[in-house]
C-alpha cells in the first residue's frame, strides 16, 4: 500500500505528483487532447478528462484539513462515527493516489421510510454545483458504499452498514453467547474500514488519471485485473484485515467509531424489529 503511515514506517517519501501532472499536461495540450485545464491552483490541478471534471490533490501538499472538510456527515451517523477521525485515518491509512483524487467523502443516513432527504444529501447536491444533480438525493441507497464516479465523491451508507451488522451481530451473539453490543462494535468496525478500503480502491482506477503504472502488463501496484469489482472487493476485505491487525492503524481505525453512541443504538435496537439486509446479499459499484 501507499499510505503516509506506511510510507512514513519505510521512509519513503510522499509520491511528488505535481512533475506528473506537469508533464502530462505538456503532452495533452501538444496532442490538442485536453479540452479545458484550469491549472492555476499551487495544491491541485483541476480539469476535465474528456467525460467529467476532475480534481486532484497533489499528495506532497494534501492535508488532513482538507479531507476533514471534504467530509460531509449527517447527524445519525454521528451515532456510530467521528467524522474528524475518520478524516485522520483516511489521510494517514489510506492509499495517497487514491484520497488525492476524491473531493468529497459523504457519510449517510437515510430515514427509514424516505419522508425526507437528509441533510449530507442536501449538501451533496449543493457541492455538485450546478443545480440539476438529483441523484444525490439516491446515490448509494440500499448499498453499504459507492464511488459516484461523476462527481469524484465517496458514499458510505451508514445506515445500511448498521442495519446488516445488527443482523450480523445477532446471529454471532446467539452463536457464541456474546453481547450484541460487542459483536456489533466488531462487525461495525469491520464493515466500515472494508467498505471505505474497497471505495478508496475504485477511486484510484477510476478517478486518478495520473495514478502510475495503470494497466501495462497487469504488474505494478495498479495492475489492470485491480479494476474489476470481485479483484476490488477482495482487496478491500484483505486491505482492511492488514490494516485492523496493524498496531498505529488500529488505532485510528478505533478512534473512527463512537462507542458509547453504537452501545445506546444496541439497546434500542433490542426492543425492536429486524431491519435491513444481510451483508453477503449486499453489492456495491
Ligand atoms: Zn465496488
Amino acid at each position: 500500500m501507499n499510505s503516509r503511515y506506511e510510507l512514513r514506517n519505510a521512509m519513503k517519501e510522499i509520491p511528488k505528483m505535481k512533475p506528473v501532472v506537469d508533464s502530462a499536461v505538456k503532452r495533452w495540450e501538444n496532442d490538442g487532447d485536453i479540452e479545458y485545464i484550469d491549472y492555476c491552483e499551487k495544491d491541485r490541478i483541476e480539469y476535465w478528462d474528456g467525460e467529467f471534471m476532475r480534481t486532484l490533490y497533489y499528495p506532497e501538499t494534501d492535508t488532513q484539513d482538507r479531507i476533514k472538510d471534504s467530509i460531509i456527515c449527517d447527524p445519525e451517523a454521528e451515532q456510530f462515527i467521528n467524522p474528524e477521525a475518520c478524516a485522520a485515518f483516511i489521510y494517514n491509512c489510506i492509499d495517497v493516489n487514491a484520497v488525492s483524487s476524491v473531493k468529497n467523502i459523504a457519510f449517510i443516513y437515510d430515514d427509514a421510510d424516505d419522508s425526507r432527504i437528509s441533510p449530507a444529501r442536501e449538501e451533496l447536491y449543493e457541492r455538485a454545483g450546478d443545480g440539476c444533480d438529483e441523484y444525490a438525493y439516491e446515490v448509494g441507497l440500499d448499498m453499504l458504499g459507492i464511488t459516484w464516479v461523476e462527481r469524484s465523491t465517496i458514499i458510505i451508507n451508514v445506515r445500511e452498514i448498521a442495519e446488516a451488522c445488527m443482523k450480523e451481530a445477532r446471529l454471532n451473539a446467539d452463536v457464541y453467547g456474546s453481547p450484541v453490543e460487542a459483536e456489533f462494535a466488531h462487525e461495525f468496525k469491520t464493515c466500515l474500514t472494508s467498505t471505505l478500503c474497497h471505495e478508496f480502491r475504485h477511486a484510484v482506477y477510476e478517478l486518478n488519471d495520473f495514478a502510475p503504472a495503470t494497466g501495462l502488463n497487469n504488474e505494478g501496484p495498479y495492475p489492470a485485473s485491480g479494476r474489476e469489482e470481485a479483484v476490488v472487493e477482495e482487496y478491500g476485505g484483505q486491505q482492511a484485515a492488514d490494516l485492523m491487525r496493524d498496531a498505529e492503524s488500529s488505532r485510528y481505525i478505533n478512534k473512527m467509531l463512537n462507542r458509547d453512541r453504537m452501545r445506546a443504538y444496541c439497546e434500542r435496537k433490542a426492543a425492536s424489529p429486524e431491519t435491513g439486509h444481510d451483508i453477503d446479499e449486499e453489492y456495491e459499484l
